[in-house]
């Protein structure tokens, strides 16, 4: 039986893939959602998009897939008919940056933390590619805003940063910060719980309470809501940590809801992205990674 395991799981990335490829964009309508001043939020499918709007051009933040990106132009041509000069990416994850090819042909430049870069060149996706990158910060002044670009890392990925827009006093997450579920942290890809968190402190530090926040996906959220998550984060690793310490083991956390059902019940978390046996097996993993 194990022998035909290979095939087996060629055969599912194959089915995975195409499904993928498949995937019918054309229903999709893009949001304009006001955020303050002259920033905006587009929703359409995939991450949430920021724009900063004014005389020095347009700023964006993520770009979604790539069939979206007409659409997308066309939403952004409603609010300015500058250039896209700018496009920062969150992250290196394809909800995020699968525009990116199409918005550099069109002549903005990508920036990112440096590995954005690094993992989009590993997975092959030549077009697109950030042409500036940074390790720790960087700042761009347009638009009246003294926009940050901050790096926190090992948190979603290891390519996370948030994105803030000082005068206006407005900050897009990427997906350290998400309204509509429980996290992805994506260990694969150098995420891990305790950096989550702590991007998180890091952001709310940043931030004050009256920053206006985009998540990386989900509504526009307020510095409550911001803080509320992070303080769910903190629980939902206590509580695995509790149970590790009282010699559970990763099947049986698995089975736990009690350990994270305050926040989503598994029936609830069911309905997104991910379960509450998938958030309760990446925390004992992350934490397991750490102690190993
Ligand atoms: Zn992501």
């Amino acid at each position: 039986m194990i022998k035909y395991l290979p095939i087996f799981v060629t055969a599912l990335l194959f089915i995975s893939t195409s499904v993928f490829a498949q995937r019918d964009f054309s229903e999709v309508e893009i949001k304009i959602v006001p955020v303050k001043d002259s920033i905006y939020m587009l929703q359409g499918s995939g991450g949430n998009i920021g724009l900063s709007v004014g005389n020095d051009g347009v700023f964006m933040i993520d770009d979604e897939f790539a069939e979206l990106s007409e659409k997308i132009t066309a939403a952004i041509r409603t609010l300015s008919n500058k250039p896209i000069k700018f496009l920062a990416n969150t992250h290196f994850h394809g909800d995020h940056t699968g525009g990116n090819g199409k918005f550099e042909d069109a002549g903005a430049v990508v920036l990112a933390q440096e590995n954005v870069r690094k993992r989009l060149k590993n997975d092959d996706k030549s077009a697109g590619l950030p042409v500036i990158t940074f390790k720790n910060d960087l700042t761009l002044h347009l638009n009246g805003n003294d926009i940050m670009a901050v790096h926190v890392d090992s948190a979603h990925t290891d390519s996370d940063a948030l994105i803030y827009f000082p005068q206006s006093n407005v900050m897009h997450t990427g997906d350290t910060f998400i309204t509509n579920g429980f996290p992805f942290i994506d260990l694969k890809s150098g995420g891990s719980i305790d950096g989550d968190i702590e991007a998180g402190k890091a952001g709310l530090m940043l931030a004050n309470s009256e920053t206006i926040i985009i998540p990386g996906h989900g509504e526009l959220a307020t510095y409550s809501d911001y803080e509320t998550y992070v303080d769910m984060l903190k629980t939902l690793r206590e509580n695995v940590q509790n149970a590790i310490n009282n010699g559970k083991k990763r099947s049986e956390i698995s089975t736990m809801e009690n350990l994270t059902s305050t926040f989503y019940t598994d029936a609830e978390a069911d309905k997104s992205f991910i379960n509450g046996p998938k958030i309760r097996e990446t925390i004992y993993d992350s934490l397991k990674a750490k102690m190993e």
